[in-house]
């Protein structure tokens, strides 16, 4: 009997080890990994920076509580303060707790300002987590069904609209947020127009609403900056991370700026694990490969030599929709479900995802090589082909 509760629907392929762009199964078969465990192996798998980051740190100190200053934390903090231009971060341990902390300090925020039902406007086929709070901002229904009831305070609206918004600005008087993606992951790697990160800005400054981009799968690097809303040259008032910041090793951040990094005082939040000595040894270790790889100019130019190659090796194919891509966020958007092309993939020896159904995903890690790259091309373009 297996004794895992059935949360997952498994492929069936366990792996032993990893090494940059691959996996090794139990079988000792190769497979060149296009999804990067979700975003999170951004380095590549075993990066040897961070390995031996995380075994010095393991036999230094590995745990001690926030009862207590933490080195190590200050000096995580301090660095993505300086690569965001925010001004304090909040450390947990995964992308739904940082979204917990921003939509806390939403809350916060509204009852500060005498709001008694702060609310939060969120967009349709979104994805923010799997905590209640988190599930109950998702705009994605099949994360919701059968939860109920839901915490309550969230508005939707389309992405990309910003009439929709303005709307409720002029409607609603409760408002204090906007919670938003800056390319729907889950939800298909939808990128919205540019300057839609500057006009929500905008919409917020004259509103008094907080701006809080969830970043958990855009941010480290993945679209070309080290967090998307740097390309449309505006600060949030939060942005949460998670992902790739540990490149594997747990680790979230909730990373705020002005009032609203003031907002939580002692007493209001806190998490055991969050930012102890061994998670901010990894992820210091990946800001320090980050630079000096100079990974995000790479995930940029990466993206756009995928995206190229993909348009090319699969032109005149007519049930692809649409390629598209951000960085190394890229979709290949079919005209029917292809949920089977996952299994096909992993037959042909390459990990990809179908997301929404029908939008093949593709999150390759920061660190794979150019003749991978072309690989990664061929194998996809074969791998959609198939689908008859
Ligand atoms: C994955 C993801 C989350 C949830 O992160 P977890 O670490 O699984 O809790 C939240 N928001 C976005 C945009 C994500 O992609």
């Amino acid at each position: 009997m297996n004794h895992i509760m059935e949360t997952y629907g498994r492929l069936p392929v366990s792996f032993v080890s990893g090494a940059g762009s691959y996996l090794t199964d139990t079988s000792g078969k190769q497979y060149l990994d296009a999804l990067s465990g979700i975003a999170v192996c951004g380095l590549g798998h075993a990066h040897p920076k961070v390995s031996e980051a995380i075994k010095q740190q393991a036999a230094t100190l590995v745990h001690t509580s926030n009862l207590y200053g933490i080195p190590l934390q200050e000096r995580l903090a301090q660095r993505l303060c300086a690569l965001s231009g925010m001004d304090k971060v909040f450390f947990c341990n995964s992308g739904a707790e940082a979204n917990e902390a921003a939509i806390k300090i939403g809350r916060l925020y509204g009852h500060n300002r005498q709001i008694n039902n702060p609310t939060i406007i969120v967009a349709d086929d979104s994805f923010h987590g799997r905590t209640m709070a988190t599930l109950s901002a998702t705009g994605n229904a099949k994360v919701r069904a059968g939860f109920g009831p839901l915490v309550s305070g969230f508005i939707r609206v389309p992405f990309n609209d910003l009439g929709a918004i303005e709307h409720i600005a002029e409607n609603d008087e409760e408002v204090v947020a906007i919670m938003v993606e800056p390319v729907l992951g889950e939800g298909g790697i939808i990128i919205p127009n540019n300057n839609y990160l500057a006009e929500l800005r905008q919409i917020c400054d004259k509103n008094k609403w907080l701006l809080i981009l969830d970043e958990v799968q855009t941010g480290n690097g993945r679209t070309g900056t080290f967090f998307a809303y740097q390309q449309e040259s505006i600060l949030p008032d939060i942005v949460t991370t998670a992902k790739g910041l540990g490149n594997g090793f747990p680790i979230g951040a909730c990373i705020a700026k002005g009032v609203a990094s003031e907002i939580l005082i002692p007493g209001k939040h806190g998490s055991t694990f969050g930012g102890n000595p061994l998670a901010c040894a990894a992820a210091n270790a990946v800001l320090d490969t980050l630079a000096e790889d100079d990974l995000m100019n790479r995930a940029r130019d990466l993206g756009n030599h995928i995206v190229s190659g993909l348009k090319t090796a699969l032109s005149g194919n007519n049930r692809v929709v649409d390629i598209r891509g951000k960085g190394l966020m890229i979709a290949v958007e079919m005209d029917t479900p292809c949920p089977n092309l996952v299994t096909t993939a992993l037959e042909n020896g390459i990990l990809i995802n179908v997301a929404r159904d029908n939008v093949v995903r593709l999150l390759p890690p920061l660190t794979l090589r150019d003749d991978e790259a072309d690989h990664l091309i061929a194998k996809v373009a074969h791998v959609v082909r198939s689908l008859v």
